[in-house]
């Protein structure tokens, strides 16, 4: 696959990442003194890898989340090594093995339950990688069946699990997609909030601190940074509307 872009491109996607990046930034002040900065994650899933490399040559970004696997690891491959990847996909069990063994991948936000922790840290004991890696619990926030992630009553007992058994696993945080179109109370998305109480519950019980919050996408992320997201993930935003899934592509 050829890495070359033109420049109207990658100045079309510099502006696009300033932009929400500008947006953050006055959601940031509007909320004052309370304010903490995010990561931006830029999601390229399905967009070429010229386009990464544009946002990554012309704006220095280097967080990039990726939902399968054999693209992550194409990708991975021919693209710059201090890249730091987010896979954000499903993660199916027999997987885990690949995702593994791509050295820079920085966290798996999309870890649903206590046998998929403990295969993918036995992939990371195969891999030999020389820290733990990060992962990220993903929760099903609106209850939803069609929505992946574990339930809210669930978080805790899972979250033991990878702290007590997985030692080549580091938990990070919480991640959820949430409702596309929730209704809000108090101005807040019940979705953010629901993560954010999953995170004060482990937090507690587990005696540990600094969890992440992952959440916000495209549609919503300044509200997510007002309800306290430290990870937000933006793709068509940044990369502009994406092509239709291809299966071969997973
Ligand atoms: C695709 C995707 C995103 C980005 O969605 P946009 O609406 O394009 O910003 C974020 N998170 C996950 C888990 C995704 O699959």
């Amino acid at each position: 696959m050829s890495l070359a872009y033109t420049v109207e491109r990658a100045q079309e996607i510099a502006d696009n990442l300033t932009g929400v990046k500008a947006k953050l930034d006055e959601a940031l002040q509007s909320k004052g003194a309370s304010a903490q900065k995010a990561r931006l994650v830029a999601v390229s899933k399905l967009k070429p890898a010229s386009d990464i490399l544009a946002a990554y040559e012309k704006t220095g970004q280097l967080s990039f989340g990726e939902n399968y696997v054999q693209e992550l690891e194409e990708k991975s491959k021919e693209l710059p090594s201090d890249i730091q990847w987010h896979f954000i996909g499903s993660l199916q069990s027999n997987k885990c093995k690949v995702v593994a063994a791509i050295p820079n991948v920085f966290v798996v936000e999309t870890v649903d339950s206590a046998k998929k922790a403990t295969t993918l840290d036995k992939a990371c004991a195969a891999a030999a990688r020389p820290e733990p890696l990060r992962i990220f619990l993903q929760v099903n926030t609106s209850g939803e069946e069609s929505k992946s992630g574990m339930l809210p009553s669930a978080v805790l007992e899972v979250a033991q699990h990878v702290v007590e058994t997985c030692s080549h696993l580091k938990l990070a945080g919480f991640m959820t997609i949430g409702s596309p179109n929730p209704d809000l109370e108090n101005g807040e998305n019940p979705d953010f909030k629901a993560l954010s109480e999953c995170r004060t519950t482990v937090q507690d019980a587990l005696k540990i601190n600094g969890l992440e919050l992952s959440m916000g996408m495209s549609d919503d992320f300044q509200r997510a940074l007002l309800q306290g997201a430290t990870n937000i993930r933006v793709g068509s935003t940044i990369f502009g509307s994406r092509p239709p899934f291809n299966k071969t592509a997973a």
